[in-house]
């Protein structure tokens, strides 16, 4: 009899001590869509069974050597829950043997035989899909802790395509991220299933051929079971990687692809099915949730490190300004003080003291004025006031001549163009790095003051000493807040290392940039690049911000 099914067909073992009996069930079963496996009882049965490894398991309680209900016991310990079991019994059956589904009178009723053979292959199914969504859940779960769960930042990557394969019984899982600078997809070290070798080589950019292949962004996951002879996909990139099968889901944060999620080559060489698709596509949102928390992490931590130093910086600071000050303000007291008590001092001198109590006075003004315009810059509570510059004068009446005795050299091409800037701004930019120039050249020598355009919108302008120099390891620093040279000689000088810090905020507003060449004992190169039109710079600045926002676009295929 063939009944009407909506359970797929299982796989269902029969032991029973009449061979007879044994088979008349198996053709019930057979015609019934069932795949039937005999096993004969005796010693070895459990391991039959086993072999067989059965959706549900048939007994008769006459087998003896061992019982049925040994054999069960055994099964079960064997392979857990699975597989349900129905009993047969001829005789009255006092007690049920322990751990059965269904229990059945012989001889057996063909379509009740079938009724419950599929009742409980149907349960069973449903049990399966429901132990599959919650291992799937825990690992969705898990994927989002991954970044605790990985022990380390290290780790994570290798941690994610762990877990990711595992879920979707695959021998190959990796992480792509989107390097917004190269414009590249980039593999993840460490993936699970590829050499570091293939992962080293395991990237694309997004412009090129990609972009004729599968576009993530439009077309979302990715499904090739036939990856080899896919024309959506990179070839060489999916042969490098020895990949045949594959599902690649993209990593999104709003519109924008940030990486992709690829899962390669299935164990069980069965091709990947929506219910994998769909699977993928969740974890990889997990992934996206565990690599937003390690950047958010990589982040503070480097957030923290960056204010504790900070806050060194700042005692250090405070003592260096409490010093700074003091020295002045004692000068001008003593200064004071004679003029006020020697009442036998020369006009001339009296006048030279008095000169000095203003240009200590001025010092500390100019001190004062730093340490506000850094802090009003970094509060936002200040504004560039933007005037046309006619470089080539303004750089003449801007660069102080006479500071000291170095020979300075002005070195401007003739036409050198009108530019958009701050003129009180830049003409502090080019006070601090000449009076730099010539404080860190305590053995004297020449200044050059280097002028050019660069391409149709740039200027480029740079101050040459031959002092002191700087030491490479002490370079990258400079440029940050109460940055000094940390060497015997550059100590001796006194400064408070906000100078070059106002130089590079004051560049910076301007759409520019600036840095430094220097070797110790040598001499430095202080240069720094303007656009020649500062608001417009200013607004370009503001677009690229906006986009980095918005993140990426790529395309392409992994
Ligand atoms: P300050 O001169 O007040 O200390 P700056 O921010 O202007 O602060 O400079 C930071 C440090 O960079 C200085 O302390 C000095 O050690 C080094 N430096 C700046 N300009 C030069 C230069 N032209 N040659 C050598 N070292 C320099």
């Amino acid at each position: 009899m063939i009944a009407l099914r909506s359970t797929p067909a299982g796989h269902v073992a029969i032991v029973h001590h009449d061979p007879e009996q044994a088979e008349g069930l198996a053709r019930i079963l057979r015609t019934a869509g069932h795949r039937v496996t005999l096993v004969t009882p005796g010693r070895r049965v459990v391991q039959g069974i086993l072999d067989c490894s059965p959706d549900l398991l048939i007994g008769s309680t006459a087998i003896a050597d061992p019982t049925l209900e040994t054999v069960v016991r055994s099964v079960r310990q064997a392979l857990g829950q699975d597989p349900p079991v129905v009993v047969l019994y001829q005789t009255d059956l006092k007690d049920a043997p322990a751990d059965t589904d269904e229990i059945l009178r012989e001889p057996v009723e063909p379509l009740e035989l079938e009724l419950r053979v599929d009742r409980l292959l149907r349960s069973q199914a449903e049990r399966r899909v429901r132990e599959r969504k919650l291992q799937e859940l825990l690992g969705l779960y898990k994927m989002s802790w991954a970044f605790s769960l990985a022990g380390g930042t290290d780790a994570l990557y290798g941690y994610l395509a762990r877990q990711c394969a595992e879920l979707l019984k695959a021998e190959r899982c990796v992480v792509f991220l989107f390097d917004p600078d190269r414009r590249q997809m980039v593999a993840q070290a460490p993936g699970y299933g590829f050499t570091p070798e293939q992962l080293a080589r395991a990237r694309y950019s997004v412009d090129g051929e990609a972009r004729s292949r599968w576009n993530f962004r439009k077309n979302g996951p990715l499904v090739s079971n036939k990856a080899k002879a896919d024309t959506r996909v990179l070839t060489d990139l999916v042969e490098d990687m020895g990949v045949s099968s594959l599902m690649a889901a993209p990593m999104t944060r709003g519109p924008q692809v940030q990486g992709l999620l690829m899962v390669a080559d299935r164990a069980t060489r069965a091709p990947f099915s929506d219910e994998d698709l769909n699977l993928l596509l969740a974890l990889a949102g997990q992934v996206t949730i565990a690599v937003e928390n390690l950047r958010l992490h990589t982040e503070i931590k480097r957030a923290n490190a960056l204010l504790q130093e900070y806050d060194r910086l700042k005692s250090e600071f405070v003592g260096i300004v409490a010093h700074d000050f003091r020295r002045p303000l004692m000068a001008i007291r003593g200064f004071c003080e004679l003029v006020l008590e020697e009442e036998d001092l020369a006009l001339e001198t009296r006048q030279e003291f008095m000169r000095t109590v203003i240009s200590e006075t001025d010092h500390l003004a100019l001190l004062a004025n730093d340490t506000l315009l850094i802090t009003n810059i970094e509060t936002g509570q200040f504004s560039f006031n933007w005037a046309e510059v006619d470089l080539g004068p303004f750089i003449l009446e801007a660069v102080p001549l006479g500071l000291s005795d170095h020979s300075v050299l002005m070195d401007i091409p003739p036409g050198f163009p009108k530019i958009l800037a701050d003129p009180e701004r830049l003409r502090q930019v080019f006070i601090n790095l000449m009076s730099n120039a010539v404080k860190y050249s305590p053995a004297g020598g020449s200044i050059t003051v280097r002028c050019r355009t660069h391409g149709t919108e740039h200027v480029v302008i740079e101050v040459v000493d031959h002092g002191l120099g700087i030491p490479a390891d002490q370079i990258d620093k400079l440029f940050r807040k109460f940055q000094r040279v940390r060497t015997e000689e550059h100590m001796r000088i006194s400064g408070t290392g906000l100078g070059l810090y106002i130089c590079r905020l004051i560049v910076e507003g301007h759409g520019g940039h600036i840095w430094v060449e220097s070797e110790s004992g040598r001499g430095s190169t202080f240069g720094f690049v303007l656009p020649m039109d500062a608001g417009a710079a200013q607004q370009a600045r503001h677009k690229d911000a906006k986009e980095a926002e918005a993140g990426p676009r790529p395309h392409g295929a992994g």
